[in-house]
């Protein structure tokens, strides 16, 4: 089984209380294809400009991700640059420049054409939706967004929500986005929106499952793994995402259980994310780690 991703990948500066980088790889598309290769075969669809090299490049191709889908154009690769110096769950915006993106015309290679699974990770919705209607015979499509996208350019994005099987949004932007301040019932105005399944990650605390199951209302959570240090929170959710979406494309069949055991693989590659600054982490990890660390949220959520 093979995903397609489509979505940023950037160079970001980010400073966090535990100190500071400068241009580290990052992007939406790049931390959710290293925390998804764990599980199945992915393939990127993004641009990049001049300043990405061979150094970037092995950092996806380690993990055996397809990056024939990358194009180079020439300028600057999307940079973004953040800071989480007063609340660790949220980013403080601090620069986005499209760069390269500005201009980005997505083109699907061939060999992505068989992919079962895709996935529209950040970036801009008028982009989401092209690589969307070029792929119409994948079965399971899911994505993502963020307030950037919601506040300024909301009916391109409304246009692709149409089209989404599963949402994955964080609880600030699941409220900005119904306009509600209840999660359950912003839940219920989202999934009226398009996406039958909508995850709404809470940041340290875990994540929230809203779907349906037999036709009822269905609801599920997963707690976050209490860490005694968090380094750098930047790819947490496009971690998260990778996990779940890895996981669940990697089934048979998925089934209401496989969906309740990707919420927990979410949550195991989440954390292991913020452990270390940009894709340090999850770009040197091995399944043995996340086995162990899966067995833990079985430790932490078992009465028995
Ligand atoms: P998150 O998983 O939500 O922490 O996402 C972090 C990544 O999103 C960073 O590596 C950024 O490069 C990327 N990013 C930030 N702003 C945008 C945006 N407006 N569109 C696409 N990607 C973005």
């Amino acid at each position: 089984m093979a995903i397609t991703v489509v979505g940023s990948v950037a160079y970001d500066s980010i400073e966090t209380p535990a100190g500071k980088r400068e241009r580290c790889l990052g992007g939406a598309a790049t931390h959710f294809s290293l925390a998804a290769s764990f599980f199945t075969d992915v393939r990127v669809i993004a641009v990049v400009g001049e300043d990405f090299g061979p150094r970037q490049e092995a950092i996806f191709t380690k993990c055996g991700i397809d990056t024939r889908g990358i194009e180079r154009a020439k300028g600057k690769s999307f940079f973004w640059s953040g800071s989480y110096l007063d609340n660790l769950n949220e980013a403080k915006t601090n620069q986005t420049d499209l760069n390269v993106f500005a201009g980005f015309d997505p083109k699907i290679p061939s060999e992505y054409a068989d992919s079962e699974f895709l996935f529209l990770a950040n970036i801009d919705p008028v982009l989401q939706r092209r690589v969307r209607e070029s792929m119409p015979n994948v079965n399971l499509v899911a994505g993502d967004t963020m307030n950037y996208w919601i506040n300024d350019h909301k009916p391109a994005l409304l246009e692709v929500l149409k089209g989404l099987d599963i949402l994955l949004i964080n609880d600030t932007e699941a409220r900005t986005l119904a306009g509600e301040n209840n999660l359950v019932l912003a839940a219920r105005a989202i999934q009226a929106m398009g996406p039958k399944t909508l995850v709404i990650k809470h940041g340290e605390y875990g994540a929230s499952l809203f779907h349906k199951v037999d036709g009822k209302e269905s609801f599920f959570k997963v707690p976050g793994l209490p860490l005694h240090e968090v380094v750098d929170p930047t790819g947490a959710g496009d971690s998260f995402a990778g996990g779940f979406f890895g996981f669940l494309a990697a089934q048979k069949e998925q089934t209401p259980a496989a969906y309740r055991e990707a919420m927990f693989y979410g949550s195991v590659m989440g954390s292991f994310a913020v452990e270390r600054f940009g894709t340090e982490r999850i770009a040197n990890l091995n399944h043995d780690a996340i086995d162990a660390r899966f067995n833990r949220f079985i430790e932490l959520t078992h009465l028995d």
